[in-house]
């Protein structure tokens, strides 16, 4: 069994969350798997060093999860995106647009440098809005992208697309 078999093999699909119609990625039977969960830092933080990147951001809120370990195992920093009105400090906000509305996520900038490679760490890949306006926020921090690196995507959404732009040929990286 590949790594990478190893690691679908462990994501459930629960269908009709959080909303009717709506086929659910749930990675919690892998991180309740210590076996998948150590391969699946393994790989994202040989990831992080191939693409030279000196932090990992973390996604709000599946994204903490794996980026975090990714980042000690790594020996990088790790800095967490979250949602609007959750870091206490002095924040960069940036808003993005939903299917229905708007959203907003936030980073403390002064954790980013002009010297800092980011890694943007999460789950899974969907519309790509939310990953493309972290990248707006480390670029506006100061820093250059490094890469995104997903688990999964959902390939029927444009994700990759909406996503390309902001990469500035900087990869995705998806397992
Ligand atoms: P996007 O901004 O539309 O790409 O949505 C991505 C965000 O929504 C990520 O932070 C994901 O964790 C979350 N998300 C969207 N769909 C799923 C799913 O099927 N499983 C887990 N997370 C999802």
């Amino acid at each position: 069994e590949s790594t990478r078999e190893l690691l679908l093999s462990r994501i459930r699909d629960v269908r009709d969350y959080p909303k009717p119609g709506v086929l659910f990625k749930d990675i919690t039977p892998l991180l309740a798997d210590p076996a998948a969960f150590a391969a699946l830092t393994d790989t994202l933080a040989e990831l992080c060093v191939r693409h030279g990147a000196t932090k990992v951001v973390g996604l709000e809120a599946r994204g903490f999860i794996l980026a975090a370990p990714v980042a000690v195992r790594a020996g990088l920093g790790f800095v967490p995106v979250r949602k609007a009105g959750k870091l206490p400090g002095a924040t960069l906000s940036q808003a993005y647009a939903l299917e229905y509305g708007t959203a907003e996520i936030e980073i403390h900038a002064e954790d980013l440098s002009a010297d800092d490679r980011i890694m943007v760490i999460d789950d899974v890949l969907a519309t790509g809005g939310t990953a493309e306006a972290s990248l707006e926020l480390i670029r506006r921090a100061g820093a250059e992208v490094a890469g995104v690196a997903v688990l999964m995507e959902l390939g029927f959404l444009p994700g990759r697309a909406r996503l390309e732009k902001g990469l500035r040929g900087a990869p995705l990286e998806v397992l």
